[in-house]
């Protein structure tokens, strides 16, 4: 986090910078005894189809729920724990219980038939993580086909060649890949096409005013329109209203997620929800 500077200039340290430092620090440190006290959590948000009846599949939210305190989200741990390699700690304890869940889901003829899960950019380019995969898909075969990662573009194009071919070998284990919170990030797509890429989450900033935006729904169509060429599915993401809804599905997108459908929920009241929809 080292600001740069004009030479010559002096830094000053305010009591309000020294108090941030200090909170980030204690969270790390807090967020590392989290992952050996097991206080996180997966919890499951369903996607559906454009019909609105069948479930595509459900993506894992990371919890941190510290004993006799409200839970901490994860906009507020990833980025301080994404700051050092315990982000690599906690993704690869996310990675070993969506796969454990999966598996026992798969057993049990219970839970979705897809789980997605993210993944921030050093786990993702951290030298071990394709093996970690392999050996985790050999412990637990039936995630192979089912699991999906979800990463942004940034996470891609801090090293395209690297993950261009980090992404052939997912592929090769028959993981899915997605890319999230799509569109905010860079104005070119031209990526896309050298990447064995399955899905993109329209990121829920485009959503949010496409019942009265028509700009936006210019967008969104043309973002459809190159995932139908390139063999992408489409997820939109944050779908709050049932007019958000009705202009998705008038635009052809194929699968939404969102609070309008079902919130983010522990696994008992996700299988209670499926059973529900079945
Ligand atoms: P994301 O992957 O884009 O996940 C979608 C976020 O939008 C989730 O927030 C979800 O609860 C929220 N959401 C879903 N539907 C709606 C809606 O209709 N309206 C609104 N306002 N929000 C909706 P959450 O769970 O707080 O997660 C925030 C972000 O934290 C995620 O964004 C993801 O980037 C990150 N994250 C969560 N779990 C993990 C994890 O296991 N590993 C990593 N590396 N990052 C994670
Ligand atoms: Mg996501
Ligand atoms: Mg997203
Ligand atoms: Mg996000």
């Amino acid at each position: 986090m080292a600001k740069r500077i004009a030479p010559g200039s002096h830094v000053f340290f305010s009591p309000e910078m020294a108090e941030e430092v200090q909170e980030r620090l204690r969270l790390s440190n807090a967020l590392q005894q989290a992952l050996k006290n097991e206080e996180l959590a997966l919890h499951f948000q369903p996607q559906v189809s454009l019909n609105g009846h069948g479930v595509t599949g459900v993506e894992a939210l990371l919890r941190w729920q510290p004993p006799g305190q409200p839970p901490i989200p994860p906009g507020h741990f990833i980025p301080v724990a994404e700051e050092t390699s315990l982000i690599c700690d906690i993704g690869n304890w996310v990675l070993a219980r969506a796969c454990e869940r999966l598996q026992h889901w798969h057993r049990h003829g219970s839970g979705p038939e897809r789980l997605s899960v993210n993944i921030s950019a050093r786990h993702f380019h951290s030298p071990d993580f394709t093996t970690r995969l392999e050996t985790l898909l050999l412990q637990f075969p039936a995630c192979r086909h089912r699991l999906t990662l979800e990463v942004t573009e940034s996470v891609i194009l801090e090293n395209l060649t690297e993950s261009r071919t980090r992404m052939a070998r997912l592929k090769e284990l028959g993981l899915g890949l997605s890319i999230d919170d799509f569109g905010t990030g860079y104005s070119s797509f031209a990526y896309l096409k050298e990447l064995p890429v399955d899905e993109l989450k329209l990121d829920r900033a485009f959503i949010r005013h496409v019942d009265t935006a028509p700009r936006d729904r210019a967008i969104i169509a043309c973002i459809l329109a190159l995932a139908r060429e390139l063999n992408m599915t489409v997820v939109a993401e944050g779908v709050e209203t049932e007019a958000q809804r009705d202009q998705l599905q008038r635009l052809g997108c194929p699968a939404f997620q969102g609070f309008l459908m079902a919130r983010p929920m522990p696994e008992q009241a996700l299988l209670e929800w499926l059973s529900g929809t079945r």
